[in-house]
């Protein structure tokens, strides 16, 4: 050990004595702790900060608390004020043996907020207290969209799972001795088991973005050929679904900077969808708008279906959304196509607008900012 203290002093950077004496100096000009005033150390809390006195009456807010509680101002009494048991008992508790505590406490009303609230006493006199509010409600939010996620994708993966189950039992059953049967029901669970598939790959692609943040900014990409690559992988799909798929991409380059592989599957899944959502309409149009090199460019995906009515236009790119659930999943649907599209664009600093007039079809839209450098 005593080595190691050796060749650690050994390597320390030694501090020239035009530092140390620099440093003296600082020490002793500096103004006493005592001089800072509370107000000004509360108004160098973020959080929420209140001082109150043996009576539970408020004697300072900071900046925060004002914000965060408008109606809370010198002279307010704590325990009427916050009248949930909880706070009460804190309140009580602070006051009467001056222990530091925290609790969990949330309010309803403008709209929902949670809080971890710490109560403690200030200095060693008993006469000042202090209460600080840590916003958890963003944290609570997350948690919450994770527990839905988990149960939607669980519940996605359980239905054909069941199906599945079912069919293997009726096999080894009632259907044992029947040909016809046995053919029908394999041919359902092939079905099954191509969804699953693809719900496990939509998950992965979803985690897979969430763990690479960030992109490579220099790399560019000409979204032209990009487009046509992905029209003639589509063209069986919309050949089956008697959908005609017609671009009209200039012929200048369309350079954005982006990822490749990624803008490959942002327009798969808008073309995908036109075919598969719009094929009453039997044409589906791909454009590109170039409103000058300072606003980028836009791609629109337009079909002739019967479109999206207005109030699902917002919720369209949040996980496992579907406008009709039964019509997506007879479309081997997931309901994370747009999810992906939207977290891949968000990552691209693009956007999606989607506009539609029902029975008319629907246009999404891609906006790229312009590529820089
Ligand atoms: P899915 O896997 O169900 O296709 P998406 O996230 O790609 O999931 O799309 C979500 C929903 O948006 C679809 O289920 C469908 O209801 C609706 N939708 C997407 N594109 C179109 C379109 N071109 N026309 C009409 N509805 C569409």
């Amino acid at each position: 050990a005593a080595a190691a203290v050796l060749v650690v002093a050994a390597f320390a950077p030694r501090r020239s004595l035009r530092e140390r004496r620099a440093e003296r100096n600082a020490e002793a000009n500096r103004p006493p702790l005592g001089s800072i005033t509370a107000e000004a150390l509360a108004a160098a809390v973020s959080d929420p900060l209140v001082i109150f006195d043996r009576q539970g009456t408020v004697i300072h807010v900071n900046g925060a608390c004002a914000v965060a509680f408008p109606g809370l101002s010198v002279g307010t009494s704590l325990p009427l004020r916050f009248r949930a048991p909880e706070m009460q008992e804190m309140i009580a508790k602070a006051l009467a043996h001056g222990q530091p505590l925290s609790i969990d406490y949330s309010e309803k009303v403008p709209v929902e907020r949670f809080f971890r609230v710490s109560a403690s006493p200030v200095g060693d006199g008993g006469d000042w207290f202090v209460m600080i509010f840590k916003d958890q409600s963003e944290i609570r939010r997350i948690d919450r969209m994770r527990a839905d996620f988990i149960a939607n994708a669980s519940h996605e993966l359980r239905t054909p799972l069941a199906s599945v189950a079912g069919f293997i039992e009726t096999l080894r059953g009632p259907a044992k001795n029947d040909p016809a049967a046995r053919e029908q029901f394999l041919q359902i669970m092939q079905t099954q088991t191509v969804r699953m598939a693809r719900l496990i790959d939509d998950l992965l692609s979803l985690s897979r973005l969430e763990m690479k943040p960030y992109l490579d900014p220099a790399e560019r990409v000409d979204l032209r050929p990009l487009i046509e690559g992905v029209m003639d992988a589509l063209r069986p799909l919309a050949e089956e679904s008697g959908v005609r798929i017609e671009a009209d991409l200039g012929s200048d380059p369309l350079v954005v900077a982006g990822s490749r592989d990624e803008l490959i599957q942002v327009f798969e899944n808008l073309l995908e969808n036109a075919c598969k959502y719009g094929r009453s309409g039997g044409l589906v149009e791909v454009s590109v708008n170039r409103a000058g090199q300072e606003n980028g460019i836009d791609v629109s995906v337009l079909d002739h279906g019967p479109g999206i009515p207005e109030e699902h236009i917002p919720r369209l790119t949040e996980r496992f959304y579907r406008v009709d659930v039964e019509t997506s999943r007879g479309q081997k649907g997931t309901g994370l196509g747009l999810a992906i599209v939207k977290h891949i664009l968000t990552r691209h600093k693009a956007r999606l607008s989607v506009s539609s007039r029902p029975g008319e079809g629907a246009t999404f839209t891609v906006h790229f900012p312009p590529a820089v450098g």
